[in-house]
């Protein structure tokens, strides 16, 4: 595989963007590599500079769920374009994005529009902190919710009460109200409340965990919370940036029948452009400027190009229900890596749900971040770097998920499957 044209890229790349990159994970660290520049996107397959083809289960990290330049959206893309770009004033796209969004997922009745998943979740907390006029938040070990100040914190190991901030910069004192649970373990969460009575605005989760690798909760955890947050008077946030419209048309809260108070969208709901969203109970909603007194606004937020892609990806998801097929193909995909790791005599975890799966180089089975930090990244790195020689792009850490698009055929699913095979043999 020739990468010369990436790597020449990424010394220039490296002179004028601080690491190469303009988001971390992109520049291949966890996997000893340079990244690969990506030139073109086709369907279920991604070209780089070097003309090297791959069949791409990264998919932009989740948006990409028609695959890439899916040529109706590009269509609906291309005509929106002709009327202009942003206005900063009212446009119809956004009322049918939004009534799309709340027919789609049952608790969302009403919903804000912003531009990443990283501001819905700034903006969330605002939101639930106002609304309850409480301070403190529950968020879950290795559960990401963008880069927030107050939640970019994961902390050590045991019993967590305060927070530790996890990046220089963010002051203790902005973390000192962020408190930390273990994920599928309800006891943890139940302490925390006991600690800090009437003080608790929100608990923030992954509904199904993607961001420490694919962690599914387990049964009872998400009901749990649910009871947990009716009793103490707390608001229960999923963060669906990730789930939603990816593991099913409603979210993972339609899936496991659990009804949160608020939710945050983003990725699928901008079909590859930049989007985000927070939307929930009415009567918490209209406490947002300008129709309350929480403030938040954005100049872009709403923008007509990206609410005509994400629009348009809804249609066709609504239109074509792919969520059983996808959950069918990600489950064949996770046997075959089995079966394959088996055959090499390697432990390996999976987990799928509709379009999104997972897998971790362990001998037990994983349920939380400690277990996940237990994972064999050694091999993962071998794992990956092999699976990039045979064409397959995966995401370049072992703490992320898969993501596979409508686009990726029968053959693209074969090819994988083989190449699970040759790379865990070697
Ligand atoms: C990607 C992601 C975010 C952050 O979204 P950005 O658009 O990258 O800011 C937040 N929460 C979850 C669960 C995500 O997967």
């Amino acid at each position: 595989m020739q990468t010369e044209q990436s790597k020449k890229l990424f010394y220039q790349a490296q002179q004028r963007l601080p690491g190469g990159v303009n988001s971390p994970v992109r520049a291949f660290k966890s996997v000893n590599m340079t990244p690969l520049f990506i030139t073109k996107g086709q369907g279920s397959k991604i070209f780089d500079k070097d003309g090297n083809e791959y069949i791409d289960y990264v998919g932009s990290w989740g948006p990409m769920i028609l695959g890439h330049a899916n040529p109706k959206i590009i269509g609906k893309l291309k005509e929106t374009l002709e009327y202009g770009t942003s206005f900063g004033a009212p446009t119809e796209g956004e009322i049918l994005l939004a009534e799309m969004i709340c027919d789609a997922v049952k608790s969302v009745e009403m919903i804000r529009l912003v531009n990443s998943g990283t501001e819905a979740a700034m903006a969330v907390i605002r939101l639930a902190r106002g609304y309850t006029k409480r301070d403190k938040i529950i968020k879950f070990e290795g559960c990401y919710h963008g880069s927030v100040d107050p939640l970019l914190v994961k902390a050590g190991s045991g019993a967590m009460t305060l927070g530790i901030p996890d990046s220089p910069g963010v002051p203790l004192s902005f973390v000192e109200h962020t408190l930390q649970a273990k994920f599928n373990d309800l006891n943890s969460v139940i302490s925390l409340t006991e600690e800090n009575p009437e003080d608790i605005a929100a608990i923030i989760l992954e509904p199904v965990a993607g961001n420490m690798g694919m962690i599914a909760p387990e049964h009872g955890f998400l009901k749990g919370l649910r009871d947990l947050c009716d009793r103490e008077g707390i608001l229960l946030i999923f963060d669906e940036v990730m789930s939603g419209f990816r593991v099913d048309f409603g979210g993972a809260q339609s899936i496991f029948g659990i009804v949160p108070d608020l939710s945050i969208f983003g990725k699928v709901i901008g079909g590859g452009l930049p989007v985000g969203a927070y939307g929930g109970r009415q009567d918490i909603m209209i406490q947002i400027a300008p129709s309350g007194p929480i403030y938040q606004a954005g100049t872009l937020s709403g923008n007509p190009l990206a609410v005509s892609a994400g629009l348009t990806t809804l249609e066709i998801l609504k239109d074509q229900n792919p969520y059983p097929e996808l959950g069918r193909k990600t489950a064949w995909l996770c046997e075959e890596l089995k079966t394959a790791a088996e055959s090499a005599g390697i432990q390996i975890q999976t987990q799928s749900i509709g379009g999104m799966f997972g897998y971790f180089f362990s001998e037990n089975k994983v349920s939380n971040f400690q277990e996940a930090l237990k994972s064999d990244t050694g091999k993962f790195t071998k794992f990956f770097q092999n699976m990039l020689k045979e064409g397959v792009y995966l995401p370049p850490s072992a703490f992320e998920s898969l993501f596979l698009s409508t686009a990726h055929s029968e053959e693209d699913l074969e090819i994988t499957a083989s190449a699970f095979r040759k790379a865990l043999k070697d």
